[in-house]
């Protein structure tokens, strides 16, 4: 069975380094409106991943794994609504009392989500119970190891940041 949309977990030795995140906490917001700005102008205003063009669009970082030499390297930045992105952040939004609280304050449950997944999967929740799960698995793991990171076309941008950050 093919997953369209798919839980990414983010390991938690490094969550605070995202290139928003880094672009955020050295006051450079404008290097990430301007990827926003760029994303927009190439792929329009809809989530990549499902196609809506009437929620809110928030750019995700997409990175791939080599879970052998422990890099985590950015391979994408796309547009996705905001559903599609709480999926992908679903440890946050399905699992902490700060998610619980913003999903309230936007009107939303958990349900919504979990059924917005199954909407774009076309799929059961005995199968959004399956990804969650096996996406748990391999963030318990991956988190347990410090991760490289490579920002492929940022790394220009970035680098600089980081030594001035930390
Ligand atoms: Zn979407
Ligand atoms: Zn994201």
């Amino acid at each position: 069975m093919k997953i369209k949309l798919t839980i990414e977990l983010v390991p938690s030795t490094v969550w605070f380094s995202s290139l928003y995140n880094i672009f955020k906490n050295s006051s450079q917001q404008a290097l990430w409106r301007d990827i926003k700005n760029m994303i927009f102008k190439k792929e329009g205003r809809k989530c990549w991943v499902c196609g809506r063009t009437d929620r809110r669009l928030e750019a995700h970082e997409f990175w791939d794994y080599d879970d052998k030499n422990k890099i985590q390297k950015l391979v994408a930045i796309h547009h996705l609504c905001d559903l599609c992105h709480k999926v992908k952040h679903i440890g946050l939004w399905l699992h902490t009392d700060k998610g619980a609280r913003l999903l309230d304050q936007q009107g939303l449950d958990s349900f919504d989500v979990v059924n917005h997944f199954c909407a774009v999967n076309n799929c059961d929740q005995d199968v959004f119970d399956k990804c969650e799960e096996e996406a748990f698995k391999v963030f318990a793991e991956r988190s347990k190891y410090q991760w490289k990171q490579d920002f492929d076309a940022y790394e220009k941008i970035i680098r600089p940041l980081i030594k001035n950050e930390y």
